[in-house]
């Protein structure tokens, strides 16, 4: 039987993995809630450009450069399954450094580049001009990066979207997925229509929305970094390479258009174009390219970037719900991109083995291990500070109450391991305590002290059922190994 696959989001991720997954004969169903690819993807500025973008070397550097070649390979199949033209360039990207500072960054960023397996060619002025006569006579030194690509990416997003329905897919606009839900051995999707999607796989592809959809409890967050592009007319041609600087960017379009970009902000899910984001944008591009500035000023518009915490995709099956995926977070690289991350998941859903390590990139990456937890019912604020200096070289946290109603509180909260509790503290009657922390967190182990001579309090402790009861002389020698226990 064919596996059903509802995918949430119809921009370029969700129609590039439509595509894929129809391809191979699923039944796959896009809800989106809007238009086809009309926000990150529409506001983009279509660059292919894993060197040109990457911040350091790693594991995402190494999926961009792979991307790129996914990119190239995926378009001659994408040829074969649709008429629409995405406009692929392959002209380079010159990467220029306007003051001394620039270029010692550029030549850095060359150099660990190369080593990466990036393609580097460094240029000297006159070389730059003669590649691109536009750029500003104030450069000091360029990188030429001639893998670089760009693509006009709205075409793009209906380019996967088109050759999806010619694979079967069923796209639909105007519906948004309200909440995913789980019965027995089925997930679906329920529309805002009132619709039910019934399905054996969802992919969540919501971009910056993907946090907004309910029925899912993962602990990590997709949130909105606006970009804002301005775009001039041009006479095509007229700008050939595109050119990149620390400062922003400009991407010419086969028809003679010229976007200029871009802002990084966080400002919600506001798509507002500002005068401190249009003055920024155009002094860039006045100061790489200033032999453009007679340009007519066509449009600006923005889009919001999916970023998570550690500015990577999120790719992979949820924790909590193995027949959910992943496919959010592309933050800047979203285009580059779309074409590995359909092979990705479409191998993870046909329970391929992905060609690359999904380890950096997984949604287990969030969850952060547990903390072992001690609740310690002590007063005494010298006696704190010891067991705070035991728990500190032992790696572990130990939260404090100073009554028996707040430590209930507590236990409630924190469900620790281990409480400790101060058995010579009137505060702290062994049998009463006892009995309401097992009804508060039946499994904690009790650990009680008290002063040698305080002999009916242990005695008290024994009886209530305490794991352990020890002087406090014993106690304290004894805290670190209490502590891992
Ligand atoms: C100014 C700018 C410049 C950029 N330049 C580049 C570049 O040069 N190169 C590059 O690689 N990347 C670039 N990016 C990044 C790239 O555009 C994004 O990473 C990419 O578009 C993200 O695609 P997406 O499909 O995840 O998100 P989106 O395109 O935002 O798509 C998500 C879709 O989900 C839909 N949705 C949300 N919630 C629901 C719901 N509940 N139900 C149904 N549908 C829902 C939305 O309507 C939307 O259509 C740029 C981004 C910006 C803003």
């Amino acid at each position: 039987m064919k596996k059903r696959v509802v995918i949430i989001g119809g921009g370029v991720i969700g129609c590039s993995i439509a595509w894929r997954l129809a391809r191979e004969g699923a039944a796959v169903t896009v809800l989106e809630r809007g238009r086809l690819g009309r926000e990150a993807s529409w506001a983009s500025a279509g660059m292919i450009a894993p060197q040109a973008e990457a911040q350091a070397a790693g594991p995402f550097f190494q999926l961009c450069l792979r991307a790129r070649d996914t990119f190239e390979a995926a378009l001659e199949m994408l040829r074969a399954d649709t008429d629409v033209d995405p406009e692929y360039d392959r002209a380079g990207i010159l990467y220029l450094a306007l003051n001394d500072q620039e270029r010692s960054e550029l030549q850095q960023a060359g150099q660990w580049q190369t080593n990466a397996g990036g393609t580097v060619e460094e240029l000297s002025v006159p070389a730059a001009l003669k590649l691109e006569p536009a750029i500003s006579p104030q450069a000091v030194y360029a990188l030429h990066l001639p893998l670089e690509r760009r693509v006009e990416n709205r075409r793009l997003t209906l380019a996967y979207a088109s050759a999806a329905i010619g694979k079967g897919a069923v796209l639909v606009e105007g519906v948004a997925a309200k909440q995913v839900l789980v019965h027995q051995n089925t997930i679906g999707v329920t529309a805002n229509d009132g619709r039910t999607f019934d399905a054996d796989v969802v992919i969540n592809a919501a971009g910056a929305w993907s946090n907004g959809i309910q029925g899912i409890s993962d602990p990590f967050e997709c949130y909105p970094v606006r970009g804002q592009i301005v775009c001039f007319d041009a006479r095509p041609g007229q700008l050939r390479a595109s050119l990149f600087s620390p400062r922003g960017y400009l991407v010419p379009r086969r028809d003679g258009r010229i976007l200029a970009g871009s802002t990084m902000e966080e400002a919600g899910f506001d798509k507002t174009v500002t005068l401190s984001g249009l003055t920024k944008i155009t002094r860039a591009a006045f100061e790489m390219a200033p032999q453009l500035s007679d340009l007519p000023f066509r449009e600006a518009w923005a889009g919001l970037r999916p970023a998570t915490r550690d500015f990577l995709p999120v790719l992979g099956s949820s924790p909590s719900l193995p027949s959910l995926f992943y496919a959010i977070g592309h933050f800047r690289s979203g285009i580059l991109l779309s074409a590995i991350t359909g092979e990705i998941v479409t191998d993870l859903i046909q329970a391929r083995t992905p060609t690359i390590d999904l380890g950096p990139f997984s949604p287990t990456r969030f969850i952060e291990p547990p903390k072992t937890s001690v609740l310690a019912f002590i007063r005494d604020i010298l006696f704190r500070s010891r067991v705070d200096a035991a728990a500190q070289s032992s790696g572990k946290e130990v939260a404090y109450a100073s009554d028996l109603e707040q430590g209930l509180r507590r236990c409630g909260e924190l469900q620790p391991a281990t409480i400790l509790i101060d058995l010579s503290d009137a505060a702290f009657p062994a049998g009463e305590a006892a009995a309401k922390i097992r009804t508060a967190v039946p499994n904690a182990r009790l650990i009680g002290f008290a002063s040698h001579v305080d002999l009916k309090a242990m005695d008290a402790a024994r009886k209530a059922g305490f794991e352990l009861t020890l002087s406090r002389n014993e106690f304290t020698s004894r805290l670190g190994e209490l502590l891992t226990l």
